[in-house]
């Protein structure tokens, strides 16, 4: 809770810094407005308890969030009288920073009552109902006494009856796809309630009765757990709704989620050009390595064919099952080295990096993903979560491995830690905006990810070697792929063969790669697009700089403002950058 306090604090000291120096009319809307975030966000996290956990606010540990028609309609209310209050701010007397934020609350609410009113995948989406995930964030927060946290773990288990009585309520024509999703992954969080909980009550300071009550609260929870998977397992799918959510819902979740400049369409236009720009860049990097990995074989016809065989050459330096995680572990400290030599970016040096495989709870989706502490939790640890590979067959390990090799290891960890996501997060938590850093918008930290990947080779990473480029440009090729298969898949209603073909013979991945990129594209909605609009943004933000700061632009200055707004859309940082030029 101190923690909490000396954040607000810091964020009033701030803007009170700032409005001073501008003049006494705008600071007295800038204070009027900065106790309008601290209200709201209270009541966002009373409405939203398991949220408010994720960032690392823990007054609601306790509730588990019942999804029945009485608590939609108090959230509903709850987002539109916030929403009237927030047009009553006149937007032209707030400081720059409180614009943002203003644009990033008016978002959110206005997007959270379409999710609820329109989208409604709560009536849909089985997998939504999963607990395994809080409870697991409050068991192993180190932020408050486990004794506590045991407590308040042990009220939450109480609700988990009406929890699930709500869930088989509002699902309805559940889809396909999703309740396959959902059957594994609430299975996957049964260890939570019979291994993970009891294991820590075991060690505790507990009483003896406090234990006992515990325990039989989790076996109560398994109940019902197993219950739900049960009605889930009994549904009919003949007349099942599709997992293609359509153009209307696309177009809209795409503009609450995203808050690009572009629209949806827009930026698939775009994807598909910079699918053939990609294409002709890597087929003259394949002529140039074609005689030192194929030697006289001759050259097929097919442009598509020839880039093939290279990457099929390059992909067999790979690590194995069991080197994987440790080859990641190894090449941490070789990117900070990197990043200090050639000056791009501050890394700061107390904030540690832990490898560790994937908590049995997250898996299905990604390979490879990080959890930060919370804008809440600047003291947790940020874990780099990386897939096991134990459930793979050995033909889908091996092909996983090609994909994930020597060349494209070292981008997925530019791309997950150094300076992708790790990095962003860190300065995204030191940021002063406490909205930007909760309202954080996934095309900005996807977008920076995806960004470092072609920064760090433009500024020598690899060597320059044509094997490093090509193989970088399969990766990013993969990013605009996602663009194209995720619009395509919802909106033009490409098949799965359309799909495979897009991804295997033109973005050259493997089999294993595009099945589970297909699976989480019919399983996501727009996700998959905040990584190439996000990049687009974010270029065409610096190269507009260079362009107007001549010889005064700085690469690491560049970097370290543009992270030092947050996660903000990248509309809006631009706007801020390019209008203190002036
Ligand atoms: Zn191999
Ligand atoms: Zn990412």
């Amino acid at each position: 809770m101190r923690n909490i306090k000396l954040t607000f604090l810091a964020l009033i000291v701030f803007s009170t810094c700032n409005h001073k120096i501008i003049m006494a009319q705008v600071g007295h809307n800038d204070e009027k407005f900065n106790r309008f975030k601290s209200n709201y966000l209270e009541d966002l996290w009373y409405h939203n308890p398991e949220w408010a956990t994720s960032v690392g606010y823990h007054k609601y540990d306790s509730v588990l969030s019942v999804n029945d028609k009485v608590s939609r309609n108090a959230t509903l209310n709850f987002y539109s009288n916030y929403l009237d209050s927030l047009k009553k701010f006149d937007l032209k007397t707030l400081s720059e920073n409180n614009k943002t934020d203003y644009e990033l609350i008016k978002n959110s609410l206005e997007g959270s009552i379409w999710y609820i009113n329109e989208f409604k995948s709560y009536t849909w989406n089985p997998a939504e109902y999963n607990i395994g995930g809080t409870f697991s964030e409050i068991l192993y927060s180190g932020q408050y006494p486990e004794e506590e946290r045991l407590r308040n773990i042990s009220l939450k288990l109480k609700m988990v009856k009406q929890y699930y009585k709500a869930a088989k309520e509002n699902l309805n024509n559940p889809v396909k796809d999703h309740t396959l999703l959902a059957i594994s992954q609430v299975e996957g969080s049964k260890s939570v309630f019979n291994e993970e909980i009891p294991s820590v009550v075991q060690k505790s300071k507990l009483s003896e009765s406090e234990k006992k009550q515990l325990n039989e609260r989790c076996k109560e929870a398994l109940l019902e757990i197993d219950s739900y998977i049960a009605y889930l397992k009994s549904l009919k799918f003949d007349n099942a709704r599709s997992f293609r959510i359509g153009k209307e819902l696309f177009e809209k979740k795409f503009k609450y989620d995203i808050q690009s400049k572009y629209s949806a369409k827009e930026i698939y236009d775009i994807a598909l050009k910079r699918k053939q720009y990609l294409h002709e860049k890597m087929y003259d990097l394949a002529n140039k390595l074609w005689s030192k990995y194929l030697g006289n074989e001759d050259k097929p016809k097919d442009s598509l064919l020839v880039i093939r065989k290279v990457i099929d050459k390059l992909s067999l330096q790979h690590a194995n099952v069991d080197s994987f995680q440790i080859a990641i572990d190894q090449q941490i400290p070789a990117l900070v080295e990197f990043i200090k030599q050639k000056k791009l970016i501050y890394i700061d040096p107390s904030k540690p990096l832990v490898v560790r495989k994937e908590p049995a709870y997250m898996q299905g989706v990604a390979g490879a993903s990080i959890s930060s502490p919370g804008p809440y939790d600047k003291n947790g640890n940020t874990y780099y979560n990386v897939g096991s590979l134990s459930g793979y067959s050995k033909e889908d390990a091996e092909s996983f491995l090609r994909e994930y090799n020597n060349y494209t290891l070292q981008i997925l960890n530019i791309h997950e830690a150094i300076p992708g996501h790790y990095t962003q997060l860190v300065y995204s938590n030191n940021s002063p905006s406490l909205i930007k850093s909760i309202l954080g918008n996934g095309a900005m930290i996807e977008g920076w990810a995806v960004y470092g990947e072609l920064m760090m080779l433009e500024n020598g990473y690899g060597n320059n070697s044509p094997e490093m480029w090509l193989m970088y440009y399969k990766w990013h090729l993969r990013t605009v792929c996602n663009t194209i298969l995720d619009y395509s898949l919802h909106v033009n209603n490409m098949s799965e063969n359309e799909a495979m073909n897009l991804l295997i013979k033109e973005a050259f991945q493997q089999d294993a790669e595009a099945k589970g990129k297909f699976k989480r594209a019919s399983l996501t909605q727009v996700q998959l697009c905040s990584y190439f609009t996000g990049f687009s943004e974010i270029y065409e933000l610096r190269e507009k700089l260079k362009q107007k700061q001549g010889k005064e632009f700085n690469l690491k200055n560049f970097h370290e403002k543009f992270l030092s707004f947050g996660s903000a859309p990248v509309k809006n940082i631009s706007e801020l950058m390019l209008n203190e030029l002036k």
